[in-house]
């Protein structure tokens, strides 16, 4: 079976910055991958890529085996996306932003309403329906985001920062929403520096730095790849691999250069 996502040598700058360089990383269907990396590293960027807001200088996305360049908007249609950043429209109520979302992705009156119906429950957030979103608090438009990337039903939900600002409870039924979607064969692809969170949560993860992939893989491959024990965390083996890969720090590349 082809890959949800194939992302081949891909590069970015912004003027003098340089945010990606040839990053590579292709993810199942059916799998939560994450893409832990520090600030800066590129992640954001390579999300915006993906989902079409930001072009790319060089390289390859290639969504459910078509090449976005080629299709840049259908195959927007297999993508729900959520950004770290939400901005809604906040003069429209809660209900009628979620079948707004589901109206321009095309999808039939009736099961907006059904899947609206259910992340109102699922969210907690029937009571607010008939609210603007002006006046909702940051994690309920948090909420509000994920329940309208989900509305048409996508293959490849893809998250930057998903859990950041949400409380406990909606946390954990954020991870039941995406267990349930890995069920039934569609795929969850978040970027996190919550460690903990996507080593419980992911399948697979891949660590980007200086706008690379390091590594990737399950934990056990990524510990071998970092040559540390059996037992340690999803924490210890990203220091070490980002520590290890300064080495592609053009910054301290140059400053070495200069001195
Ligand atoms: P964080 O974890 O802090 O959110 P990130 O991994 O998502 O970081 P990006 O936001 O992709 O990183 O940024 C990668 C690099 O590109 C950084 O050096 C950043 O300063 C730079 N960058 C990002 N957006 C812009 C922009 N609009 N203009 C100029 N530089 C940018």
């Amino acid at each position: 079976m082809t890959p949800i996502l194939e992302v081949y040598d891909l590069w970015k700058s912004y003027g003098e910055i340089q945010a990606l360089r040839g990053l590579t990383l292709r993810v199942e269907r059916g799998e939560i991958f994450g893409l832990i990396g520090p600030n800066g590293a590129g992640k954001t960027t390579t999300l915006k890529i993906i989902v079409g807001l930001l072009s790319m200088d060089r390289g390859k996305i290639i969504v459910d085996g078509v090449d976005i360049t080629k299709q840049p908007y259908e195959y927007k249609r297999l993508i729900g996306y959520v950004p770290e950043s939400i901005s809604l429209p906040e003069y429209l109520t809660l209900e009628e932003f979620l079948i707004y979302s589901g109206r321009i992705r095309n999808v039939p009156n009736e099961l907006i309403r059904e899947r609206m119906n259910y992340y109102l429950k699922v969210f907690e957030l029937e009571n607010k329906r008939r609210s603007l979103i002006l006046s909702l608090s940051r994690g309920m438009r948090q909420k509000a985001a994920i329940a309208a990337a989900l509305i048409h039903d996508p293959e490849l939900l893809i998250l930057d920062e998903p859990l950041v600002g949400i409380d406990p409870v909606g946390q954990h039924r954020i991870k039941e929403i995406f267990s349930e979607r890995v069920k039934e064969g569609k795929t969850v692809f978040i970027s996190t520096h919550m460690l903990d969170t996507a080593e419980r949560m992911c399948s697979r993860v891949a660590v980007i730095h200086w706008g690379r992939i390091v590594a990737s893989g399950d934990l056990s491959t990524l510990r071998g790849i970092a040559r540390e024990g059996a037992d340690a965390t999803l924490e210890e083996v990203f220091l070490k691999l980002t520590e290890e890969s300064e080495e592609f720090n053009p910054w301290k590349a140059d400053n070495e250069a200069g001195s």
